[in-house]
Formats: C-alpha cells, structure tokens, sequence
C-alpha cells in the first residue's frame, strides 16, 4: 500500500512543491491550506507521515503538532520553520516533532527527511504485525526496553514514548555506557547526518528526561559528557 502524506502548509506554491517532490518518490501527498483543516485531517485520517508548518494563519503549526501528538503518540510529524526562527524549531520538537526541516530546503534533503521517517513507521507497522514473535527486552537497572513492542518501563511504571523518543532510549540502551557524540546519534537514529541539526538530538534527550528523571537538572540516567556526547549510565538505571 501506498504511503500517505499529509501537508499543512498555507502556502500554496510550496505546498504544491512539497507534494510534487513527494509524488516522485512514490507517495501520496495531501495538502490542507488552513491549520484547522490540516488538524481535522491529521486527528482524523491515517497517515504515514504529517508535515506542518509552523507559521499558518488560522492556528499555530506547534498547537496543531501538540494536538495530534497527544492524540497519536506514534504519529511521525516533520515540522517546517523558517531559517530565522530557532525558537520555533527548539519549541516544536519540544512539543514531540520527530524531526524539523528549514526553508528554503532542497530536494534532496526533504526527501531524505521523509525516507528517514517513514523507515522507522515501516518498521513499527512490521512490529506490530509479528505478535508472534519472541519479544526482546533489554533489562538495564529499573529500565526495561521491550524492541518488539515498543514499550518502556522504569520502576514498573510504564513510560509513554514518542517513536523517536524511543528510538532514541532503545539504540543507547542496546550501548549502555557507550558515549556517543550528536552527530553519531543522528546518523543511528534520524538515519542522516546534517550539520546544523543536532538541536533535534538535544530535544530528544531533554524529552526523555523528563519523562525518566527524577531531577533533570542532574540526569542520572542519560548523562552528558561535556565535549563529547550522551551516554546512557547503567548505574543511574538502579537507582
Ligand atoms: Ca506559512
């Protein structure tokens, strides 16, 4: 079946540009002018992939990504900011964007981005298919990591991720105490190397600390080492 993509974007040349660049990779590609509509369609259709644009005249792109990830925990979402506007890309993959693309991008590296996102809602859809298969946990201190079902605990206490949040904690949970640079994380997880994009890592790991620490202002589970990278400390996991 063919993937389907959703673009919210008020702007018609460049949604249309989106969705010709998408064409030729094979996809489906829909475009919804206005933020409400996009909203309605992103909380009620099924889509592979949701792009949205911060910037819409109706309602916000980042209320719009708040909205449908609250409602789809697993829905992928790319956000498209202007090149100026930082606050607004720190701020979406705050708010549980995947990823984010600046404009004006090439065509290459948005479809790279929409590849990169839509490999790993491949692979989700294949877990969710194999019930029957053996699950493999990986069991660090407190924090148990379930690959096959895409679960996380910690203190038995279930711990809702976004896919890439996941993603992100499963890769250095099969590393623990491994330190890897931003750089080397994008490349494991984001499946691309861009530089200028390691904001998106940042956000990650500030996303699950939240959610796993008990003070994130001194991480005990994802730890930083300055100048270098994060690691994933198996000492802090018992704690
Ligand atoms: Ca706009």
């Amino acid at each position: 079946m063919t993937d389907n993509i959703l673009i919210i974007e008020d702007e018609p040349d460049i949604a249309e540009l989106i969705q010709v660049h998408i064409n030729e990779l094979g996809l489906n590609a829909e475009i919804c002018l206005t933020g409400q509509a996009g909203l309605n369609a992103a909380l009620s259709g099924e889509y592979e992939l949701v792009m949205v644009d911060v910037m819409l005249p109706d309602l916000s792109g980042l209320d719009i990504c708040r909205q449908v990830r609250a409602a789809k925990p697993l829905q992928a979402i790319i956000m498209l900011t202007s090149r100026s506007a930082e606050t607004d890309r720190v701020l979406g993959l705050e708010l549980g964007a995947d990823d984010y693309l600046t404009k004006p991008f090439n065509t290459r590296e948005l479809q790279a981005r929409i590849r990169s996102q839509l490999r790993r809602v491949h692979s989700m859809q294949a877990l969710t298919k194999a019930e029957q298969h053996r699950n493999k946990v990986t069991s660090i201190g407190a924090l148990l990591v379930d690959h096959q079902c895409h679960r996380v605990t910690y203190k038995e206490n279930n711990i809702d991720l976004t896919s890439t949040e996941f993603d992100l904690l499963s890769f250095l949970g099969k590393h623990p105490d491994q330190v890897f640079s931003r750089s080397q994380l994008l490349d494991s997880v984001w499946g691309y190397h861009h530089c200028g994009y390691e904001h998106t890592v940042n956000s990650h790991i500030n996303r699950l600390r939240n959610k796993l620490e008990q003070d994130v202002t001194q991480p005990r589970i994802i730890q930083t080492v300055w100048g270098v990278g994060y690691k994933l400390n198996s000492a802090g996991t018992y704690q």
